[in-house]
């Protein structure tokens, strides 16, 4: 079957699905291991069979509602191309607004400290996806990312070699429970931070992800409430906590880190025009 017509046929199938036409597309250049551009620039190539069959297994399990970034093991996050796996939460663009929020405030910081002594914690790492993302643009900071699951930390190390990353770490820990007495200049954080019982859950691709990357109590708050707590013990002085959170979660997460003494507090919307990230700086 040539490419054109095999696009077609799976836009097809995918049909009412979220996005036909691009999963079509990142699933089939995926397995030619070809770029999206070769597929638009070789229309007319024949597709062989083995490939073909493979292609249709994938589509058929997409129409099942598997998401796209699980069937072909990967996802691309800022610049960086990240191996995914069921154990944890698939990286999301939003998540490149607390990325970029986090790399602004440390090139702002430079003249104070050095980004070749800058400290950074990732809480709730997963994929490595903001440590890695960090790490990249500041190469000669150090990084550590940690995660409670314990293939996560595994991914997040293979996530590390494989997009040639040497100055990012990655721990088992319970939040900050591994983590000693050691102080960061930046405390950054994507926790779950869904409400239990949010109906969100049971639509979509977000059905396939871990519950443990993404549900935390009743008002979705409990593990942002418990790391602002923990946080100043592990900030130097001046020190940024940052936070992806919910998009009615600005006002009560701004809340929580002026309580526990937090200032600069602003929260700052994603793409989508929704708040989605929230910092504040540890002055003592
Ligand atoms: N932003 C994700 C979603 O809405 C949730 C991620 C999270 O809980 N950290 O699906």
């Amino acid at each position: 079957m040539r490419i054109d017509a095999a696009l077609a046929w799976a836009t097809q199938q995918l049909e009412g699905g979220q996005s036909p036409s691009v999963d079509a597309k990142v699933i089939l250049s995926h397995l030619l291991n070809q770029s999206q551009t070769y597929l638009f620039t070789w229309p007319e190539k024949h597709i062989d069979d083995a490939i073909l069959a493979q292609f249709e297994s994938a589509i058929a399990k997409r129409q099942t509602g598997e998401p796209v970034a699980y069937i072909i093991g990967k996802r691309d996050f800022w610049t960086l191309s990240l191996e995914t796996s069921l154990h944890t939460l698939i990286p999301r663009p939003d998540t490149e607004v607390l990325v970029e929020k986090v790399l602004d405030w440390a090139l702002a910081k430079q003249s104070q400290i050095p980004v070749a002594e800058m400290t950074i914690c990732d809480l709730g790492t997963g994929t490595g996806a903001i440590a890695l993302a960090l790490a990249s643009e500041l190469p000669t900071a150090k990084v550590i990312g940690v995660d409670f699951i314990e293939e996560a930390v595994a991914l997040a190390k293979r996530n590390a070699k494989q997009n040639h990353i040497k100055n990012a770490q990655f721990l088992r820990s319970d939040w900050f429970s591994a983590v000693g007495q050691q102080q960061f200049d930046i405390i950054v954080s994507n926790p779950p931070y869904i409400e239990d019982t949010s109906p969100y859950l049971v639509e979509g691709d977000v059905r396939f992800e871990p519950k443990s990357a993404l549900t935390s109590g009743a008002d979705g708050l409990d593990d942002i409430r418990h790391i602002t707590k923990l946080a100043p013990f592990h900030l130097k002085n001046g020190g940024l906590l940052a936070f992806e959170h919910g998009f009615d979660q600005g006002e009560p997460v701004r809340q929580l880190l002026s309580n526990e003494g937090f200032s600069n507090v602003l929260t700052v919307r994603d793409y989508g025009g929704n708040d989605r990230v929230t910092l504040g700086t540890l002055i003592r």
